[in-house]
């Protein structure tokens, strides 16, 4: 198959908003139409490597605190602490500006890129050659327990939302970036927690699992009526990291008709956990296959961390997204297959999520 024949990406998770907001947010649009140099994802390269669409997270990062900090690359094992909690009240100004940018975008970049509400907007923006963005956030720090900004978000797109980032929360506790580690770690969802579970199922916005820790996820798997999803994370089988899906929790995301999707972080991806660009994209095949191993061919998604983490050098940025196309179709896997891993296993999950 020529690249062009092979399926786009809708992607689980990026961190775009994240480095807009922190740059030049009044020009966000031109950035984002034109290219920027740094990061990973614009237009120009969407364009290139084939990214369709995605959920574009909203991330507040702590003021003192870089994001997933990085560790001695050269260390074999590490624990970094995570940052305290932060209050609705810190954490809300910056969420405004990121939603506010998304906006933006859609409204300035004359038509490149749309807000989508549902997955039929979805696949009506893919079929226009429309970028098809979906809100997320990732961490419900900007929600209070009242959730009056949860309906107010959710009245500005929000249709996802993960409990926490890995700091703790109002709502629960994320795993800290440990290796090597299991993701039990520590006390499940507290009440509120259990309380944002009922009230993103009875909006039908999304819940996302990926950062939350291992008694978390069993909280939400006992609790929800919707398809567990975990957008970014991989095998802990093979990458023995606390951020990773173990046997029987990617067992329960099939179980429930969900979702995990592939991260490019390289400490996510590497056996040994470090921090280092040099990994192959033999390292993302071995994970797709173990995943799909557990889970069968239809729970197995892209969540790439674009902007968000170091991803393999042979990946590089978003127009990488092109070899990991073909590498996958090297692979072997088949054109069902090849179109179940982009996007369709994200748009069945979705669709079940949203009730249409
Ligand atoms: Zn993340």
């Amino acid at each position: 198959m020529s690249l062009s024949d092979l399926p786009s990406i809708f992607d689980g998770h990026n961190d775009l908003l994240l480095r807009l907001h922190q740059g030049e947010p009044e020009d966000a649009a031109r950035l984002f139409v034109n290219g920027r140099k740094a990061g990973h994802l614009d237009l120009p390269r969407m364009r290139e490597g084939g990214f369709a669409g995605g959920l574009f997270a909203v991330f507040v990062p702590s003021p003192t605190h870089r994001r997933e900090r990085k560790t001695d690359v050269q260390a074999s094992a590490y624990d970094e602490p995570l940052p305290p909690a932060m209050s609705q009240a810190e954490a809300l100004p910056a969420a405004l500006s990121m939603t506010a940018i998304l906006h933006r975008i859609e409204r300035e970049s004359a038509g490149a890129l749309r807000i989508c509400r549902s997955v039929a907007d979805i696949r009506a923006a893919m079929a226009a050659d429309v970028i098809a963005a979906v809100l997320h956030f990732e961490g419900a720090e900007p929600i209070d327990t009242d959730f009056h900004a949860l309906d107010v978000f959710h009245a500005a797109g929000l249709r996802s939302l993960g409990p926490v980032w890995s700091r703790p929360t109002a709502y629960g506790h994320g795993v800290p970036f440990r290796y090597p580690a299991s993701p039990d770690t520590g006390a499940g969802l507290t009440s509120h927690g259990k309380a944002l579970v009922r009230a993103c199922n009875d909006r039908r916005i999304a819940l996302d699992l990926s950062h939350l820790n291992e008694r978390g996820f069993w909280d939400v798997a006992r609790l929800s009526d919707a398809p567990l999803i975990a957008s970014h994370s991989n095998a802990h089988a093979i990458c023995a990291h606390s951020r990773n899906l173990t046997d029987d929790q990617m067992r329960a995301i099939r179980d429930s008709g969900g979702i995990a999707g592939l991260n490019f972080a390289v400490c996510f991806l590497r056996p040994d956990g470090r921090d280092i660009a040099a990994t192959g994209v033999d390292t993302m095949l071995a994970h797709l296959d173990h995943m799909l191993d557990i889970m069968g061919p239809e729970h197995v998604g892209i969540g790439s961390d674009f902007d968000g983490a170091l991803v393999p050098e042979a990946i590089g940025d978003g127009a990488g997204l092109a070899v990991l196309r073909r590498a996958m179709a090297d692979h072997g896997y088949d054109a069902l297959m090849l179109a179940r891993l982009c996007r369709d296993n994200w748009l069945r999950t979705l669709e079940a999520t949203w009730g249409e």
